[in-house]
């Protein structure tokens, strides 16, 4: 099949639901992908983050490899080789709790939402949740409430009782908008669909003083920020305070399908056996490629490398705002990198992707690139010589 018929088939069987660029990736290689004609691409924005080692890592490959010979699936009514010892590995290097597992992010927000209502609502009603402005949780009946965004919602209603959306970074939003019903607040650490929007140091400090004064789950959902992206493993760790319940995803998996809910030890047996559950949750290939991403991000030293090219993408980045008067901010943190423009962003990342570079729009304005944690100071060199020509 060619590029066109491949079109023409998703065309009549694939349900229309996303607006694709309309070429076909079929090999993946570090921060290189291919298309069907053999055209080679740069790839600055590896799968809305789920490639965090970049495509193909050999540590995730082998590691699939390896178990799925084994057995691929593994009911949750027995128990697994390889479960528990994701489960303390994501554990060991958070936060003292224990993990649920799913296949998604939008999934693992569920499981969070579903616990604050319980232990909410055994403490006396209370079910409300507070979430952000701009935030992005999933596409999910819940998730897409929790998500502060009309665009999301438009047409779906009724949604779900019992979400109110405040201002990003105003700690007074959240005070006010406590009540008697109120059991928890859900926010991204750096809101990313929403524009790499970075919560402030004070803020989240704040925010944590209030939920422990208040008796709220804190919520922090890192399915974007997660496994490495800013820096650190876990993005909380940059504000010096833990939440309560975190959620991963993306590029928990290396690519493959895999969610988490972890919850600190206060919260970890509020679900109960039979109240939440997931038939593929923690199956032992995905756990075979999580437990190999973490053993990459830690033998490969990738944490400090993120710092380092983070800091060297930065400085290239700002060079380039000297010179084009259409770049307004450049923000984020580690190698979770938003370009606000003070134009729409979707003829860069057109002009982008006929130079051979990917990298993503979001928020009509804000360039988003993410590369691969394994990226090198000569692949940036080259992006943002694309960036510029683009430009
Ligand atoms: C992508 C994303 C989700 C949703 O994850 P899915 O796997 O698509 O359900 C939730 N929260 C954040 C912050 C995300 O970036």
């Amino acid at each position: 099949m060619n590029t066109k018929e491949v079109i023409a088939q998703y065309d009549k069987y694939v349900m229309s639901t996303y607006t694709r660029i309309p070429d076909v990736i079929v090999k993946g290689k570090g921060l290189k992908v291919w298309d069907l004609n053999g055209r080679e691409y740069l790839d600055f924005f590896p799968g809305w983050a789920v490639s965090g080692l970049g495509h193909c890592h050999p540590k995730v490959v082998n590691a699939v490899k390896n178990y799925i010979k084994k057995i691929i699936h593994v009911p949750n009514n027995y128990y697994n080789m390889l479960q528990g010892k994701l489960a303390q590995k994501i554990i060991e290097n958070s936060f003292e709790g224990k993990a649920f597992f799913c296949n998604s992010g939008a999934e693992a927000n569920e499981g969070a939402i579903k616990l604050a209502r319980s232990y909410g609502n055994a403490k006396g009603g209370r079910y409300e949740i507070i979430t952000m402005e701009n935030a992005f949780h999933g596409r999910t009946l819940a998730t897409i409430t929790a998500t502060g965004q009309p665009k999301y919602q438009k047409g779906f209603e009724p949604l779900p009782l019992g979400f109110k959306s405040v201002a990003f970074n105003d700690i007074n939003a959240v005070r006010g908008a406590i009540t008697d019903k109120t059991t928890a607040v859900m926010i991204e650490p750096i809101q990313g669909e929403g524009g790499i929007n970075v919560a402030g140091e004070d803020y989240i400090k704040a925010l944590r003083d209030l939920c422990d004064k208040k008796d709220l789950i804190l919520i922090f959902d890192e399915v974007q920020t997660g496994m490495g992206r800013t820096g650190k493993m876990f993005c909380f760790e940059h504000y010096g305070v833990t939440p309560d319940v975190m959620t991963l995803a993306k590029s928990l998996g290396g690519g493959l399908p895999i969610g988490a809910m972890i919850a600190s030890k206060k919260f970890a047996d509020v679900l109960k056996p039979g109240m939440h559950a997931s038939t593929f949750g923690g199956s032992p290939v995905v756990c075979s490629a999580a437990l190999a991403v973490f053993e990459a991000i830690q033998k490969e030293g990738l944490l400090s490398n993120t710092v380092k090219m983070a800091g060297y993408l930065i400085e290239r980045l700002n060079e380039l705002k000297k010179k084009k008067a259409v770049i307004k901010e450049i923000r984020g943190k580690g190698l979770m990198i938003g370009v606000e423009l003070t134009i729409p962003g979707k003829d860069i990342v057109e002009k982008c992707f006929k130079e051979g570079l990917l990298i993503n729009c979001t928020h009509d304005k804000v360039l988003r690139i993410m590369p691969g944690m394994i990226v090198t100071k000569k692949q940036i060199d080259k992006a943002v010589q694309i960036l510029e020509k683009a430009m």
